[in-house]
Order: C-alpha cells, then structure tokens, then sequence
C-alpha cells in the first residue's frame, strides 16, 4: 500500500509514519513544517520507502499529484493547539477548511480512501459527559477566538459527510480527545508538555483557573494503533468514532502528578488564562469522551494510564536534552 499523510511531521502525523513505516509501507508525508519539524521524522527520513514533501495541502497541483499517487489517504494537517488557533486565527480557517476541501476533491476525483484526524474540541461547552458521537455541538460566540477551531473542524466534518452521500467518497471521520505522548512541544499551548518543562526547570506549574477542569488523555501509541485498526473496517466509512482515554483527571490534580514524578520544587499556581492568551479564550469544564462505538468496532482499548505518558514525555524530554 503507498500511504499519503498530511501533516505527516507533526505530532501525531509522525508516528503515524513511523508505525506504517515499521511494517514496511510506502509512507508520502506533505508537511508545511509550521507546527511539524524534521526532527519529528528523523527516525526513518532516510528509509527508501518514506518520502517527504515539504509544502502546504494548499498547494493544489502537488497535493493532486500526491493523492492520485497514494492507495489510502491520512489528513492530520490543520493549524493545531489552543495558543496557535488565537494567535493565528485567519490561517486557522483557511488551512482547516480550504485544505480539507483540497484533500477530500481530489480524493473524491482519484477514489482513493481517507481517514480525517477531528477533535473533541467540536463537543464545546457541551457538560453532558462522556460524549457519545451524536452529542450537541455547544459552541462559544463568535468574538472568542478560540471556538474557531472547533467550528472549523465542525465543517471538515460536514463536507467529509457531504462527500461520502453525496461523491460515494470513502471516508472516515475520528475525533481524537487529548493526544499526548513525546515529541509533542510546549509552544502551542498543550498542557503536559508546558507543564513537564516547568516542573523539570523547577519555574511556577501554570494551572489556569481552578484547575477543577477535567480531561482525558491517551497516549499517541494509542492513538495510532487506534486508528490503523479503524481504518480496515468497512463499517467504519461514512461514519465518526471518538477516540480517546476514560481516564478522567482534572488539571490541578495532573500538576501535582507531574510535580511528583519529576521531583520538582515548583509551585503551582493558579492563573488567569486571559493574562495569558489574548482575549477570547474560553475553557472547557470537563472532556469525556463515550467510547462504546469504536470498542464495538474493534475493540479500541487504551492501553496507557495517565502515569505511563507523563513518564514517557518526561523520558522523552530528558533524552533530547542530553544530546544537545
Ligand atoms: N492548561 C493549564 N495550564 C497551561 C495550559 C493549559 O491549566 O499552561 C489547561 C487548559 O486550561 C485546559 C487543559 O489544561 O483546561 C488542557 O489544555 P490543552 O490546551 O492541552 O487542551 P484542550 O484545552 O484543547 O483540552
């Protein structure tokens, strides 16, 4: 099989890569390199069977190439984290929506299979957890920057449904909750990274609000195994799966985990985001997600606790720095 992946040297996107790469695929990574870097790919940028693009799935003539190239396509590509959606909110929605509707074109034009990465961020406001997939989009107004991203993703969803009755496209839509693991940075706003690089420089554990708000985080292992195993059920197209861990931790609690594993002497503090972000961030209370539908299918069971993925990002963190 020859793989396209958008967004290939991302976080996610990279090892996604180097699984498929591991099994001896041919693995075609686009990546504009605005969130993703080489460093994630190092592993197997010299592997003969990975090759790699760097440009924007804006680029309507290579990513056509591309597709019509490829047996199965993998779109992970979007502008991505909390921080980057407000600090860049016009890119946010050309590059989520005008390059999803690239991908899913010429996916349509060539009949080639597609997996699209979604997020749990569609579930808003909503406070009805777990969510299952037909839940209510509860979304913040417009003036919020922050719910763009949301929204965004909402209509990658719609088109990739508008595709699939309307084109007879092969499509499969999931929505990943909170995806963690190495090689996930600190600078677009993800909570375990920051705090890890604060807790291991022994600098204030920056909890917004009061760290009651709640998530569920899953390793990216998981993740990718998840989502190799979605894709060969034919059930699976034209419908949306939630992926994500039923392991429920709020924040405050999650900063004293990291304090505690990484024998840090930071403090935790309690901030207001807005002195962070700009205005027009808004928090979720709580992120569950219902995960019933993708076990049904294929026996989707997250196989990491909350401890093993802080121990691996913090393995992962020490590591690079020992070798700079
Ligand atoms: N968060 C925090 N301190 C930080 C960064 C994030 O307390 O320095 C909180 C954030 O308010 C949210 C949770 O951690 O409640 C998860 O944030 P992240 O941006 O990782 O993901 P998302 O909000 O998209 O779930």
């Amino acid at each position: 099989m020859k793989y396209l992946i958008t967004g290939g040297c991302g976080f996610i996107g990279s090892h996604l890569a180097e699984t498929l790469t591991s099994y001896g695929e041919d693995v075609s990574v686009i990546d504009d390199l605005s969130t993703g870097s080489l460093e994630n790919v190092k592993n197997i940028y010299c592997n003969k069977k990975f090759h790699l693009f760097i440009d924007t799935i804006l680029n309507c003539a290579l990513l056509e190439e591309l597709i019509k190239q490829s047996d199965f396509v993998f779109h992970l590509a979007a502008v991505v984290g909390v921080k980057r959606v407000m600090e860049n909110p016009v890119d946010s929605v050309i590059i989520n929506v005008e390059g999803t509707y690239n991908v899913l074109r010429y996916c349509t034009k060539y009949n080639k299979k597609i997996f699209i990465a979604s997020t749990s961020e569609i579930y808003g406001k909503n406070e009805n957890v777990p969510f299952k997939e037909d839940a209510d989009i509860v979304i913040g107004t417009t003036k919020k920057k922050r719910w763009s991203y949301a929204c965004t993703k909402a209509i990658d969803e719609f088109l990739a449904f508008a595709f699939f009755e309307e084109k007879a496209l092969s499509v499969i839509v999931a929505r990943l909750f909170n995806t963690v693991g190495p090689r996930q940075s600190d600078r677009y706003g993800m909570v375990i990274p920051r705090f890890i690089k604060q807790a291991l420089n022994n600098t204030p554990i920056t909890v917004f609000g009061n760290g009651q708000q709640t998530r569920c985080f899953i390793h990216v292992k998981d993740i990718v195994n998840g989502i190799i195993e979605l894709i060969k059920k034919d059930e699976a197209y034209g419908d949306v799966f939630n992926m994500g861990s039923e392991e429920e931790i709020t924040i405050k609690d999650l900063a004293e985990t990291i304090k505690n594993i990484t024998g840090s002497s930071s403090d935790i503090i309690f901030v207001n985001p807005q002195d962070i972000y700009s205005k027009g961030f808004e928090d979720m209370t709580k992120r569950v997600p219902d995960i019933s539908k993708i076990r049904a299918l294929t026996g989707f069971s997250p196989q990491f606790t909350i401890k093993d993925i802080i121990k691996d990002c913090i393995e992962d963190v020490t590591k690079k720095s020992q070798t700079r």
